[in-house]
């Protein structure tokens, strides 16, 4: 599954860096970086979280 970031929403407030610090990460000059562009094996659970958790609606999933 293909992690899709919308820019223009994202505020950089790192709450899906907390649910998943593994594959987000607010650089210093906060802007989101993807480690992966898909979800990988295992963190499933931990990236939908961080999706969902997302204030701004900026991430979303793609099959
Ligand atoms: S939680 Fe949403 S708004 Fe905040 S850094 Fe992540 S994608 Fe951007």
């Amino acid at each position: 599954m293909k992690i899709v970031v919308d820019r223009a929403r994202c505020t950089g407030l790192g709450i899906c860096e907390s649910f998943a610090p593994e594959v987000f990460e607010v650089d210093d000059n906060g802007d989101l970086v993807l480690s992966s562009e898909t979800v990988p094996d295992g963190l499933e659970s931990e990236v939908e979280q961080a999706v969902t958790g997302c204030p701004t609606e900026a991430l979303r999933l793609e099959k």
